[in-house]
């Protein structure tokens, strides 16, 4: 089974996608993650892609096409995936339909003012790819699921966040019509609590 999961920065999309990974054994590919992978280390994808993350900006189609691509053709996709962050246009879902075949595509709403919020106060963990927010972790360094460093996005300030959100509605946005037309949506309500969300999209999934 493979699944897309759709949704705004701050819309819960990373800590479903782990919940959901978990439940139906799949691997969780999150391109954001992938990114921030390939900055840290310095490679040549990663000193592109952060030119374009910093500013709030996609990075272009064709590298992260090539990216998820490759990814996809590893031996631990074989079983199926979950897609957190891919497709983001609707040029990378045309691309994705020549690689994978998806069985559902799963979208989170989140009313716009409580975005802005979350991602501000956003801590992330790149060890295990946990997201925690500080109302309810205070200012620990230290990531409450793995005992590794916490650390605050750098594209993770008002600026960005207004940018990236002006992006997702222009840009990722259509693909909810997109998947529609295709018979392949689920609109979940991601106002609710993590849990009520998680069992929304299990309920979804399950009485298909
Ligand atoms: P969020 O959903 O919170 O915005 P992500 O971790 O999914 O965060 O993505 C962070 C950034 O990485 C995006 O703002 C964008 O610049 C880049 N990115 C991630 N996925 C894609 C994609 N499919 N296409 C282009 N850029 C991407
Ligand atoms: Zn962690």
């Amino acid at each position: 089974m493979n699944i897309i999961l759709l949704g705004a920065p701050g819309s819960g999309k990373g800590t479903q996608a782990t919940r959901i990974a978990e439940k139906y054994s799949l691997t969780h590919i999150s391109t954001g993650d992938i990114f921030r992978e390939n900055i840290k280390n310095q490679t040549g994808l990663g000193i592109i892609a952060k030119t374009y993350i910093d500013e709030g900006h996609l990075v272009p189609d064709d590298l992260t096409i090539r990216m998820v691509e490759e990814r996809l053709s590893r031996p631990d996709c074989a079983n199926g995936v979950l897609l957190d962050g891919f497709p983001r246009t609707i040029s990378q879902a045309e691309a994705l339909e020549k690689f994978a075949k998806i069985d559902y595509v799963i979208n989170l709403e989140v009313s716009a003012d409580r975005i802005v919020k979350r991602v501000i106060g956003r801590r992330s963990c790149l060890a295990c790819g946990g997201t925690f927010h500080i109302d309810f972790i205070g200012d620990t360094k230290v990531c409450p699921t793995c005992g590794k460093e916490l650390y605050h996005r750098a594209d993770d300030n008002e600026e960005t966040v207004t940018e990236r959100l002006a992006v997702y509605n222009a840009q990722t946005r259509p693909l909810a019509d997109f998947y529609l037309g295709k018979g392949l949506l689920v609109n979940i309500d991601g106002d609710k609590d993590i849990e009520d969300i998680f069992g929304d999209i299990v309920k979804a999934v399950e009485n298909d």
